[in-house]
């Protein structure tokens, strides 16, 4: 089954999208101690019990990390009421399933909200686009982002366009967990890359260009 973990390394890089499905990937970063943080608050808990909520659900917990990210996190109340939290969905028809971070009620109908970092200026990031699009084909219309290093909540909204685009990058990486191997996308994020040296070793194939 495709999940949206892997839908959204895709859009970092597709070849890290490869490695992350077919090798794994077990590290600790500054979104998952942020998740922790924000469900804790949400309920009424302090840092302590979600510093302590973190360590026990993470084997690779790293206290650098989750202290880093307590620092950059702030919390603001938007009012919004919680159906649930860390909920995972799925659509057996298209073979996709996704965690979502909290399901809360907007009027008559319950809308996903993800949990991203830093906010661009303006709207939401493609990344957080692809996440709502990703939660209509399951069923959902429309998504709140909560900006967690500035609390800045935001709509993304799910029109034709995006469901198209989301399924089409849902078909590459159905395509990517058959075993084709696609290029790589040199970026910056290349020297945080843990395949790196994987990466390096690996030449690329006329078949991975269409990918
Ligand atoms: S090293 Fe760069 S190109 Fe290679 S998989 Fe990692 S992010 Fe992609």
């Amino acid at each position: 089954m495709i999940g949206l973990s892997h839908v959204v390394s895709y859009l970092t890089c597709p070849r890290l999208c490869y490695y992350r499905i077919h090798f794994g990937e077990n590290v600790f970063a500054e979104i998952h101690a942020v998740r922790e943080i924000y469900f804790s608050f949400r309920q009424g808990f302090d840092l302590e019990w979600a510093e302590s909520r973190t360590r026990s659900l993470y084997e690779n917990f790293d206290e650098g990390v989750f202290r880093r990210a307590a620092e950059k996190f702030v919390y603001i109340d938007h009012g919004l009421r919680t159906v649930d939290f860390d909920v995972y969905v799925r659509s057996e028809k298209l073979g996709v399933g996704m965690v979502v971070d909290e399901i809360v009620r907007d009027g008559e109908r319950d809308v996903p909200l993800f949990i991203s970092l830093n906010p661009p200026e303006k709207g939401v990031w493609l990344r957080d686009v692809i996440k709502a699009g990703f939660a209509a084909l399951i069923g959902f219309d429309g998504a709140r982002i909560y900006y967690a290093y500035s609390g800045d909540l935001r709509s993304a909204e799910t029109g034709y366009g995006t469901k198209r685009r989301v399924l089409k990058l849902i078909e590459r990486v159905k395509m990517v967990e058959r075993g084709f191997l696609p290029e790589k996308r040199e970026s910056k994020y290349c020297d945080l890359c843990n395949f790196k040296e994987e990466c390096h070793s690996k030449p690329e194939t006329f078949a991975s260009k269409f990918l």
